[in-house]
């Protein structure tokens, strides 16, 4: 009978609406997929044709300029986009470094990487979401086959930079549909920045290697559209920075301004860390100064606050920043090989900027913004998967619009022990009157059919009333 089915499902809302927080019932059907893929620059989708690109764009939202954090390199970016935090607060602020603490140098092509000393002032946004009782997978992302805050992701693959990206994709579309399913996804590719590195990005080359991202982003779209999953995630395409051509002729050689018997070279060019030998900052400072127009060199705490550079003793006491275009070595004789693009440079200069795309059922379609800062895919991130973010750099207002607007009843609030919420009391409350409600209009039909008909007299009754008031 339709009545018996209607109160069995009557029944079931009740009871789930009991069973969960309301609000986490509504949440735990956001999903979302972060890929970075490393050095696409933002206008590289406008140089060839993107189609894949260009079917995103059109579904969903783009934004036109990026402002990475700096410097802009890769393992800073990364952690910056999962954290909020620019690369002084979160830790990881370079790809080479040495902490005067711990007393060690950290490379990302050594095992330190796999210290959780070195990424622990800040927690990813994948262990954040765990903690929210969601599941999270990560395919390759920076720091994230390392046990950060005590967990790992959910589901998660060892850095090997030999695995294809079509077996990156699988993999997380398995970690999305499989059983105990993740609900937060990021994945990495190395691709284009190797290629701007050795061809330099203003080679025609270039333009195949950028093509065969579209490609790869085509394969997603289509593996997830096979798994039934296109039209339910949220789907960011986004990268760490940029790239810009160089020139053999725009090399700096620190050998001709200062011994090397003086410092230690931490990070490399275009930004370089000189840590002084004991007694020897002075010499080494005074020496670099003034040495070469491309090059502008700051005592750490005279870092611009803009570049959100200062505040951490990993970052060296001398830094060397080069003009956009230039290359620092100690000498000639040492550079093997001559890279034709690089990345690192100030990142308020355009061709530092990364691409980002995005679409699903929670961004707007067809929208353009002009500018963002990737310190705000943090607290963006959050809102799509309904999770408090941690103290961050970001700001979800400035992004908010890139959301449809009924998407956006979850306003930023401060991380918060596990604790029974305001939702989850007026959830339960609800769900609790809910099942009282139809308990007792059940009863009541039950008892309806048992009793005689209502009396005449009861409808008499009612009759004067009518009359007076007419
Ligand atoms: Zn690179």
């Amino acid at each position: 009978m339709p009545i018996i089915l209607l109160s069995k499902s009557y029944l079931l809302c009740c009871l789930l609406a009991l069973a969960l927080p309301c609000n986490t019932w509504q949440k735990e059907q956001s999903k979302l997929l972060l890929v970075s893929f490393d050095g696409f620059r933002w206008d590289y989708v406008n140089r060839v044709p993107t189609p894949n690109f260009r079917a995103l764009i059109e579904e969903g939202v783009q934004v036109e300029r990026v402002e990475n954090t700096y410097i802009t390199k890769t393992f800073p970016n990364h952690y910056t986009m999962v954290t909020g935090l620019h690369a002084e607060s979160h830790g990881i602020v370079a790809n080479e470094m040495f902490d005067p603490v711990l007393n060690r140098s950290f490379s990302m092509d050594g095992p330190e990487v796999y210290d959780s000393r070195w990424w622990e002032e800040a927690v990813p946004l994948w262990v954040t979401n765990q903690k929210a009782g969601r599941r999270s997978g990560a395919a390759m992302w920076p720091g994230s086959d390392v046990a950060i805050d005590g967990s790992y992701p959910s589901r998660y693959m060892l850095y090997n930079a030999s695995v294809p990206f079509e077996s990156r994709v699988k993999r997380l579309i398995d970690w999305f549909s499989g059983p105990e399913p993740i609900n937060f996804g990021v994945l990495y590719w190395e691709e284009p920045d190797e290629s701007g590195h050795n061809l330099g990005p203003e080679s025609p080359l270039m333009d195949v290697v950028i093509a065969d991202i579209d490609d790869k982003l085509g394969f997603l779209r289509e593996e997830l559209k096979r798994a039934g999953l296109y039209e339910q995630i949220n789907l960011i395409i986004t990268s760490d920075h940029g790239m810009t051509q160089l020139s053999p002729d725009k090399v700096i050689e620190l050998d001709n301004y200062v011994r090397r018997e003086w410092y230690t070279w931490i990070d490399k060019s275009p930004v370089v860390g000189i840590l002084p030998r004991d007694g020897y900052f002075e010499e080494v400072y005074s020496a670099l100064v003034n040495a070469n127009p491309n090059m502008v060199v700051y005592k750490r705490e005279d870092i611009p606050n803009q570049l959100h550079y200062k505040h951490n003793v990993r970052i060296m006491p001398v830094i060397i920043e080069v003009k956009e275009g230039w290359t620092v070595v100690q000498n000639r004789s040492d550079t093997h090989t001559f890279m034709l693009g690089n990345h690192g440079y100030d990142n308020r200069l355009r061709s530092m900027h990364p691409v980002f795309v995005a679409r699903g059922p929670l961004f707007r379609n067809g929208y353009t913004k002009a500018s963002m800062r990737s310190v705000d895919l943090y607290p963006l991130m959050c809102s799509v998967l309904g999770v408090h973010p941690l103290p961050n750099n970001g700001s979800l207002a400035s992004v908010l619009d890139l959301l449809v607007p009924t998407s956006s009843p979850r306003p930023p609030l401060p991380p918060r022990p596990a604790e029974p919420s305001y939702a989850w009391a007026v959830g339960s409350l609800l769900g609790a009157a809910l099942v009282v409600g139809f308990l007792f209009s059940f009863v009541k039909q039950v008892t309806q059919r048992q009793l005689p008909p209502l009396p005449l007299a009861n409808k008499e009754m009612s009759q004067p009333l009518l009359q007076l008031r007419l």
